[in-house]
Formats: C-alpha cells, sequence, structure tokens
C-alpha cells in the first residue's frame, strides 16, 4: 500500500531504537540518517526531507528528549508531529459561502482523478444535507462529459453540461451559463470539473485561470495521483503559479505509491492536503486528517478513522438504535449477525484489520485472514434458537455441541465467536458511551 515501504523502514528504525534507555547523540544522528534515507527513497522531496529531518534532529538532541522518561518514545512522538506538520497541521475543513452557492473548482493533470472526485465530493456533500450540481468544463477530453454525467448520475446529484453536438465548446462560457443555472435552481454547492492535460502546459493553464476568474470559486481543489512520484513537485509548483489552489485531493491511495507525493506537496506549496481518494468507486473517499495519516505511517494505528466508517457504513438510525442497545447491555447475537452482514457492504475487513494499531506487526495473520470465517460466524448464529441469540448465557455445553453440529463447525469455534461477542459487546458499549475502545491486549490508546 501507499507508505508502505516507508512505514515499514520507520517502525523498523524506532525499534531498534527502543532497546536504549539514553540516547547518545550518535544514537541520535543514526536515526536521523535512516530517516532521510527511508522518506528519499520514498520519493519525498529533497528540500522537504532537509527540513524535516533538521528539525527532528535539533528536538531529539535538545532537552525535550533527554528529560524524558523514555527517551525512545519522545523521538517517535517528535517524528510523529513533524509529520503532521508537513501533512498540514490542523485537519482543513471545505470552505462554504457566506451567499449564495459555494463552488468548488478541480484542476489537475489529465488522468489524476478529477471527474470520479466530483461524483464522489457530490454524493459526500448529498449527505451532509447539500444539493450540488455538477458543471461539466472539460471539454477537451473525449468522453470527460458523459463520464461526469455518468458519476452524477450515481451520486444523484445534478449535472450541467453543454448540448451535445456542440463541437469544440467554450468552457469557460459553460462555467458562466452554469452559474447562472445553479442559482436559478438553488443548488447550494457547484462542482465544477476541468480539463487536464498529460503534462502540464501553458494553454491549460490559461484556460484554468479563465474558469476561475469566471466562477469565482470558494476552492480550488488541486487533485494529484499519489503514484506521480517525483514529478509532484514540479506539477504542484506549476498549478500554484498557473491557478493558485486553496487545498490538495491526494487520488490513488489505494495504490501502492511511496508516497513522497503526499509527503511533499502540502509542504512545498503551503496548501493543505484536505480529501483522500482511495478507490475508483464513489463512497472510496475521506477527508484528509494530517494526524491519522501520521500515526498510519507510523504504525500508531487508525482507530478514529475506524470507527467513522464503522458508522458511515450504518445509516442514522440504526447507528442510534445500535447505540442505544450497546449501551443497556441489549445488544444480543441477533445484532452481531446484522452488523456482520453491513460489515460485508463496508467491504473488505482486512482493510479495516489494517487500520488497527500494531497491525503492521501482523501482516502475516492479515495476510492470512480468511474473509470466509464471516461466513462461517454467519452459520453458527444461524443455527441457534431465538432465544439463545437473545440471551447467550443459555449457551451450556450440549447447546454448543448442537450448534456446532448445525452448522457444520466444532464446538471450539463457537466458543471463540462467543467470546468474540461479548468482547465486541464490550469495546462498543465503551464507544456507544463515548469513551475510546481498548483493543485487546494494547491497553488504552
Ligand atoms: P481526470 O482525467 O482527472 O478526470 O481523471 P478520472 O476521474 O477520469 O480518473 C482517471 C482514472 O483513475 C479512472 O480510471 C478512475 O477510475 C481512476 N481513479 C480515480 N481516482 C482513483 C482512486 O482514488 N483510486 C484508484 N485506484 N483509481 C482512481
Amino acid at each position: 500500500a501507499t507508505f508502505g515501504t516507508l512505514s515499514d523502514r520507520l517502525t523498523q528504525t524506532f525499534s531498534a531504537l527502543r532497546t536504549k534507555g539514553k540516547l547518545s547523540p550518535a544514537d541520535v544522528d543514526g536515526t536521523v540518517r535512516e530517516i532521510r534515507r527511508a522518506l528519499l527513497d520514498a520519493d519525498v522531496a529533497l528540500p522537504v526531507v532537509k527540513d524535516f529531518t533538521g528539525r527532528v534532529r535539533e528536538r531529539a538532541l535538545s532537552d525535550e528528549v533527554n528529560k524524558a522518561l523514555n527517551p525512545a518514545q519522545q523521538v517517535v512522538k517528535i517524528v510523529n508531529d513533524e509529520l503532521v506538520t508537513i501533512l498540514g497541521g490542523e485537519q482543513r475543513r471545505l470552505q462554504f459561502a457566506k451567499s449564495g452557492p459555494t463552488v468548488i473548482m478541480l484542476a489537475g493533470l489529465q488522468g489524476a482523478g478529477k471527474t470520479t472526485l466530483a461524483g464522489k465530493l457530490a454524493k459526500w456533500l448529498k449527505n451532509d444535507g447539500h444539493t450540488p450540481m455538477l458543471v461539466a468544463a472539460d471539454l477537451q477530453r473525449p468522453n470527460a462529459v458523459q463520464q461526469l454525467q455518468v458519476v452524477g448520475e450515481q451520486a444523484g446529484a445534478a449535472v450541467y453540461a453543454p448540448e451535445p453536438g456542440n463541437g469544440v465548446g467554450d468552457p469557460v462560457r459553460v462555467a458562466k451559463d452554469a452559474m447562472k443555472v445553479a442559482r436559478d435552481r438553488q443548488h447550494d454547492v457547484v462542482i465544477v470539473d476541468t480539463a487536464g492535460r498529460l503534462g502540464v502546459d501553458a494553454e491549460l493553464m490559461k484556460q484554468a485561470a479563465s474558469i476561475r476568474k469566471a466562477v469565482d470559486p470558494d476552492e480550488v481543489l488541486f487533485v494529484i495521483d499519489a503514484m506521480i512520484g517525483q514529478d509532484a513537485v514540479a506539477t504542484a509548483q506549476a498549478f500554484q503559479e498557473g491557478v493558485d489552489f486553496t487545498g490538495v485531493v491526494l487520488s490513488k491511495l489505494d495504490g501502492d505509491a511511496r508516497g513522497g507525493a503526499a509527503l511533499s506537496v502540502a509542504s512545498v506549496t503551503g496548501r493543505p492536503i484536505m480529501f483522500a481518494s482511495t478507490g475508483e468507486g464513489l463512497d472510496d473517499f475521506e477527508p484528509f486528517y494530517p494526524d491519522r495519516m501520521a500515526s498510519r505511517i507510523l504504525d500508531l494505528g487508525d482507530i478514529l478513522t475506524l470507527i467513522e466508517q464503522a458508522q458511515k457504513a450504518f445509516d442514522d438510525d440504526q447507528a442510534r438504535a445500535t447505540a442505544e442497545k450497546f449501551a443497556t447491555d441489549s445488544f444480543t447475537l441477533e445484532d452481531f449477525l446484522e452488523q456482520m452482514q453491513q460489515l460485508k457492504n463496508m467491504g473488505s475487513i482486512k482493510g479495516m484489520l489494517g487500520m488497527l494499531p500494531g497491525a503492521r506487526g501482523m501482516k502475516e495473520q492479515l495476510d492470512n485472514f480468511d474473509e470466509s470465517e464471516l461466513t462461517r460466524t454467519e452459520a453458527i448464529i444461524r443455527s441457534m434458537t431465538p432465544a439463545e441469540r437473545r440471551l447467550p448465557k443459555l449457551l451450556n455445553g450440549s447447546r454448543r455441541l448442537r450448534i456446532a453440529k448445525g452448522s457444520g463447525t466444532t464446538v471450539t469455534e463457537v466458543n471463540q465467536l462467543v467470546i468474540r461477542f461479548e468482547q465486541a459487546a464490550k469495546m462498543m458499549k465503551t464507544v456507544a458511551k463515548g469513551g475510546m475502545p481498548q483493543i485487546p491486549g494494547m491497553g488504552p490508546l
């Protein structure tokens, strides 16, 4: 995955540190050198690497570390802090217009993922109660207008496109007309998709700048493919000069990019990364949290994203009802079964487990994770009587044997399921009451 190698190298560096009590200046230098190499190998731009390691070194040699109870952990914390900083610091939310429709313009190279992003943003905004309209101002690429219509339909959002057969067309004019239509039809957000080229080119920039002038956007999002590698910085700078974007969207974070683009762009342009795209589907999209990304890179876990994804998988009413059940201890195996089906809808369980702290250390188990276990779990629960599902306490030895036989599993598997259910119920009870969960064996987060 993106950042995989970087993450492995950094965690290795830190585990070598962990055995040390006090850190000598030589230890610090060695560590900083390792970090520097890992970042350069991940394609992070040289000036960013220099800056980063300079700050880490300075802090690591200061009293902050000398006086720390656990110097090695303090260094990890410093690296985490500095990673958060180069990823843009605080999470930056979309800026909405005070009056009239909010205009979001998308810019970037062809293939960066702009059109897909338009659909993702529209769906996300719609879920949040907005009434977005998509505008097809990419009249360059032959299928762009049609592609936008398709994602618009998938997202359930209106699409403004120039009349077909209108030949070349003028994207600035389209954008202007679209604004009028958006006002008339009272759309509160307008998302303008613009044309990209395979490389930065002067005419493309001029066109993007004219569209920008015509629609006076509240946000200009620069979409960049995380796989772009070394070219990231030059491309970002060209777009910054050409259209002056307000935020960055990293796309294709699901690929196995080395991550350099992500770590360089915010830092070099001074513009925050606002969203991350993680797949071709419209739901593969999330606000970007620098702190969570940093802890993911350092394998400190990403428990918040996990919880949010879980929440998103349930619709609101159901989430509330479930939370209520957790809080009042009336959550049953029946509910558990229902939840598992929803988990399946969330996509890969493996991906979810990968976000747990220490997940990289469990790589092998994760790789061996068998999604068909869900199916066995389902079979076990289905072999229980309704009373047993509601009250697992009823499950004595002979009932467990009957269930194992009925579901084609073993008593051990039935036992494990009951234990897992109890742990999950306990963990979710904490979450439902507003607390942070504890992952068994990991201590509080
Ligand atoms: P545009 O030229 O900038 O509008 O780019 P598109 O939106 O057409 O995307 C180009 C290709 O990348 C399409 O095949 C998309 O399905 C794909 N794509 C877009 N975003 C992502 C992403 O986050 N992950 C992956 N794997 N593919 C993506």
